[in-house]
């Protein structure tokens, strides 16, 4: 590297264990931003010689990560920002941190993925899904498939793998001069990981028609676009490759969501050579992802915590949670976006049987919610008193962000 990047890269870490040491989270954001500051260039350098694989999608990418850092782990050591500081702050800061290694794999946030595509020229990129999320701030989903589409015509060689089951991915992924001719780009390999919430792409992004279903099938009714023939597929508990071997998949990560993100971190680390029958066994050694799903037992409940932050992973969350008392906790602050009106957008009548408890800052909003949806509730100060107002045994906690790491805290002072 330039004298400049090594020194950017040696503040940029001492800057982050000085802010770990103060106990001020990971460091990584202003490890990286310290970095940049001195060489804006330095993503690029620490990016430089490595084989990298950035993931990208509205939800699932933190675990995605995980797991095909995991995965990628056959092969040798592997740079990951692993506690989803997924900005270019985030990336040089993982980087730098790791030092040199022949591999990298990336969680990027979606508005940044044409800038770290930029700096880093990765191998692959997995595009996981596109859908509403924090609706004061984010882009519209047309507009994010946009901005993707347009990058991907910028990186042509780069390797693609994309979720066949998202229309607006398909269409993101699928280059220009192939779509004219109607004929499949060879450069994308799909996976199918399924997608639950369909309420963002019932219109073409092509053409504007309406998009209809079938089973898992989906077409455009105006255009050539439909869902292309996936090469990775979930069947039964385990996965099918490309070469119609299917393989076994046993993770400790709960639902049917996470065996589609087993399978898609499977398809990016094959492009990387890794075989599928040698990575299956790492991904079951993943046990929790940044405090996600990780189960605590305390007064005699079993505690598992879940984290959703808009309409797609609720339902999501409500396909990984047992049928089990479930406490819901709502925060509005700067990292979970301010406009809670998404909460009318999932349909809370799942929960309905169990036993359903509320907190948070936006507990209020939780409760009109989940009262124009006819699901009973009971609203509960501290998470203390959730514990306190359930049985013996599981106990599922969803909750976004702010709110997530209030609960995480408080387990942590206990345990
Ligand atoms: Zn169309």
């Amino acid at each position: 590297m330039p004298l400049r990047a090594k020194v950017a890269s040696s503040v940029s870490r001492t800057a982050a264990a000085l802010s770990r040491a103060a106990g001020r989270g990971d460091g990584s954001v202003i490890g990286g931003w310290i970095g940049l500051k001195i060489d804006p260039d330095l993503l690029a350098h620490l990016a430089a010689g490595r084989a990298i694989a950035l993931v990208s999608g509205t939800n699932g990418k933190t675990t995605t990560t995980r797991l095909t850092a995991a995965a990628v782990g056959v092969l040798g050591r592997v740079a990951t920002n692993s506690f989803g500081a997924n900005m270019p702050t985030g990336h040089t800061s993982a980087l730098a941190k790791a030092g040199v290694t022949p591999y990298a794999v990336l969680e990027v946030d979606e508005h940044y993925l044409a800038q770290v595509l930029e700096a880093t020229e990765p191998h692959v990129v997995a595009l996981l899904n596109l859908s509403r999320d924090q609706l004061d701030r984010a882009k519209e989903v047309a507009m994010m498939a946009q901005l993707w589409r347009a990058a991907l015509v910028r990186h042509p060689t780069v390797r693609v793998v994309a979720n066949a089951d998202d229309p607006m991915v398909v269409w993101a992924a699928t280059p220009p001069a192939i779509r004219s001719n109607q004929v499949e780009p060879p450069a994308v390999t799909w996976f199918s990981a399924g997608q639950r919430w369909h309420d963002d792409s019932w219109v073409c992004p092509e053409c504007g028609s309406p998009i209809e279903r079938m089973s898992d099938q989906w077409w455009c009714t105006g255009c050539w676009l439909r869902r292309p023939e996936p090469q990775w597929v979930v069947e039964d508990d385990g996965v099918v490759d490309p070469a119609g071997d299917w393989h076994k998949v046993v993770l400790q990560l709960p639902g049917r969501v996470n065996l589609g993100n087993a399978a898609t971190a499977l398809a990016v680390a094959a492009e990387f050579g890794v075989r599928p029958t040698d990575a299956v066994s790492r991904l079951g050694g993943v046990a929790s992802v940044a405090g996600r799903y990780a189960q605590v037992v305390r007064d005699g409940r079993t505690v598992r915590l879940l984290l959703a932050k808009n309409p797609a992973s609720w339902l999501e969350a409500f396909d990984m949670a047992d049928v089990a008392p479930t406490l819901l906790s709502i925060n509005a602050r700067d990292p979970d976006g301010l406009d809670t009106s998404w909460l009318f957008d999932v349909d809370f009548a799942p929960l309905r049987g169990r036993q359903v408890l509320i907190t948070g800052d936006r507990a209020y909003d939780l409760a009109v919610r989940l009262d124009v949806n006819d699901v009973p509730f009971q609203h509960v100060r501290t998470f203390a008193d959730a514990v306190a107002s359930v049985p013996p045994g599981r106990l599922e906690v969803i909750a976004n962000y702010t709110a997530f790491q209030d609960i995480r805290a408080e387990l942590d002072r206990v345990n």
